[in-house]
């Protein structure tokens, strides 16, 4: 996100230039680099870039630059789409100006207490951020002022417009001074936006940087198609195995918000919701412990979790596919940032390929596909963890008393060194074991595999007879032509000819025909029985097939590693579809790459998972919410 600029050269005072090296921001990222010497010429300008392309610094720098700090009145009005937003950017404001003698910037906005508002207007403030609704609340009530204002900023211009304050922020900029700088920073430019650029933006010049050049590159993307597998099991495995510090889970509602952070706590994760329900305080106080390292997973839904900006966020998994392709770029902005790298995980109901391609169409780029980790890899996953912890322990300052006493009980009893070693071992992770258990992977469930975790709750997990070995391939003869749903099909399976639903296996439905797996060596009068029935009205003919005979694209691809991405067709775009994800060796990665556990944060490097014992009792139980 840099280019060979410094700093120095855009013309910024000295005492910011000292403030952003104290800070550590080496170069100014590229809508930096393009925007602040605009910004300093006193112009307008209209910026789009990505998120995390470091647009708050891009405008936050050159107004901070014409701000007289000798004079109290408010000379610079950022608007910002959301509350978190609104203190983010404020507190960008405050780093940037560190030393710069009577400067005060302050957040306003609604569901705050107005009395310490009224304060800092009162006292004075050069920078006001806040969110529209409250803004006009203060130009209402004459206790914000805008006679010294020299330039508006409106951050997030095409989330302000998606929240419906479009209105707002256009009574604002009519009741601010004519002789003002506007500046208007955006991830994307709707319609509706740059009409608003036209109106109200004087001579503006443009700023377009790419999205190639920012976050969604520093992203490694997959997506999993729910299948064979549901959804939790799914992400439990790929928690498992995955190395992340910090990681933001994105579902639909509120409710899953609540119920899904519950589920992870159960497990043993460190897991909170975070919602729009949620009072402003702890919300803000439960991003505050992502930050420290108190907590590692936020579940968010996508109003909570906009703008977040947690340096240690790694991972971000799409639970819930959005139905807003442009919600997917602002979530997986929340990794990948400050010029880190990211991993963004995308699961996919077969159902809700429709919504996968638009996502494609914003990001323009194929996301590769992968498949969850396999028992053994998560096996392998423990068991490399657990050496490590044997590295570190070697390492303890407290070895030297433990390997005396150690070697004392090995002169009383004359154990041999290596079975003392293995129970110590054992008494290390008491009833853990490090090996999944060896319970075959239930066969797939054809479509219901996208069940959302409500149904999961509904449906106590039925043990499955037979595993993928034992299934075959019939051919049904009705398909998408004769408007048949997976549905369809398991119903009249299961209603009318009696056979378990627990046998049925994948669907795949094909323009005039489908294939489902069933058990092997279905005896011929329960075939022809089938024959009887009739689906959306249409008589129906079964027939075992050869799985060779099942249509190629179709079928699951073949290979167990994890994340591999799918290379049945050739991609132009290549970059992405060639990234293999995440079947490199996780030692190869260096130490320094993972910031230290916060207080509070596991002590073990590698799981995040915290043992059972700890989640049952004390600071992490789970525990039910109430919000007001
Ligand atoms: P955006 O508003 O485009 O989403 P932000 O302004 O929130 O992005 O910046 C994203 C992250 O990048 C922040 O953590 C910020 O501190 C960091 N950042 C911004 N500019 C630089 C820079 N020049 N060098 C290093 N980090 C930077
Ligand atoms: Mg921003």
């Amino acid at each position: 996100m840099t280019t060979p600029t410094t700093f120095a050269e855009l013309g910024l005072p000295a005492q910011l230039l000292t403030n952003l090296t104290k800070i550590g921001y080496e170069a100014p990222s590229a809508i930096q680099a393009a925007s602040i010497p605009l910004l300093l010429e006193g112009n307008d300008l209209l910026g789009t870039a990505q998120t995390g392309t470091g647009k708050t610094a891009a405008f936050a720098l050159p107004t901070l630059a014409q701000v007289d700090p000798n004079s109290t009145e408010t000379q610079v009005l950022v608007l910002a789409p959301t509350r978190e937003l609104a203190i983010q950017v404020a507190e960008a404001f405050q780093t940037y100006s560190e030393g710069m003698r009577g400067f005060h910037v302050l957040p306003i906005y609604g569901g705050q207490p107005m009395g310490g508002q009224l304060r800092g207007l009162r006292r004075g403030c050069q920078v006001v951020v806040g969110t529209p609704g409250r803004v006009m609340d203060h130009l209402r009530r004459g206790t914000l002022k805008l006679d010294a204002l020299k330039a508006v900023v409106l951050d997030e211009a095409d989330e302000m417009l998606r929240m419906g304050f479009i209105d707002d922020v256009t009574w604002i900029l009519e009741h601010a001074p004519e002789q003002r700088q506007v500046a208007l920073f955006s991830a994307t430019m709707p319609k509706p936006i740059r009409r608003l650029a036209e109106q109200y933006l004087n001579n503006p010049k443009e700023i377009a940087i790419e999205a190639q050049s920012s976050v969604v590159d520093k992203i490694e993307q997959a997506f999993w198609m729910v299948q064979g597998t549901n959804k939790l099991d799914a992400l439990t495995r790929i928690l498992e195995v995955e190395e992340f510090d910090g990681l933001i889970m994105f579902v639909r509602t509120k409710n899953a918000t609540i119920e899904m952070a519950q589920k992870l706590e159960a497990r043993g994760y460190q897991a909170r919701a975070i919602n729009g329900d949620m009072t402003q305080k702890l919300r803000e106080q439960t991003i505050g412990e992502l930050k420290e390292g108190h907590l590692d997973i936020l579940v968010a839904t996508d109003v909570a979790a906009r703008g977040i900006d947690v340096p240690r966020i790694t991972h971000v998994i799409n639970y819930d596919i959005p139905i807003d392709p442009e919600a997917y770029v602002h979530r997986i902005g929340r990794t990948g940032r400050a010029g880190r790298t990211g991993k963004a995980i995308l699961f996919v109901a077969p159902r809700e390929r429709r919504l996968l391609r638009a996502i494609e169409n914003v990001t323009k780029g194929r996301i590769p596909q992968m498949e969850i980790p396999t028992r053994d890899e998560v096996s392998a996953k423990r068991v490399q963890d657990f050496k490590q912890q044997i590295a570190e322990a070697l390492q303890h300052p407290k070895l030297e008393f433990f390997t005396k006493m150690v070697s004392e009980y090995v002169e009383e009893t004359e154990t041999e060194l290596l079975e003392l070693a293995g129970a110590l071992a054992c008494m290390g992770q008491k009833d853990k074991l490090l090996l999944t258990d060896e319970k075959p992977e239930r066969a797939p469930r054809s479509f219901a595999g996208d069940s959302d975790w409500h149904k999961e709750q509904r449906q106590p997990r039925q043990p499955r007879v037979h595993d993928d070995s034992g299934m075959g391939f019939y051919r049904i003869s009705v398909g998408y032509q004769h408007q048949v749903r997976p549905g369809d099909i398991v119903g009249a399976l299961v209603n009318e000819a009696d056979i378990e639903k627990s046998s049925i296996g994948r669907i795949q439905l094909f323009d005039d025909f489908s294939v489902v797996q069933m058990p092997v060596g279905m005896p011929d009068n329960l075939l022809s029985h089938l024959k009887q029935i009739k689906i959306r009205g249409q008589a129906i003919a079964v027939e075992p097939i050869d799985e060779r005979d099942v249509p190629e694209q179709k079928r699951k691809p073949k290979g167990d590693r994890p994340f591999k991405p799918r290379g049945d067709k050739p991609r132009s775009d290549k970059p992405r579809g060639e990234r293999s994800y995440g079947d490199k060796p996780r030692s190869d990665r260096p130490r320094s790459d993972r910031p230290k556990p916060g207080p509070g944060a596991n002590a073990k490097k590698g799981s995040k998972r915290r043992s059972n014992a700890d989640a049952a009792g004390g600071q992490s139980a789970p525990r039910r919410r109430t919000y007001d």
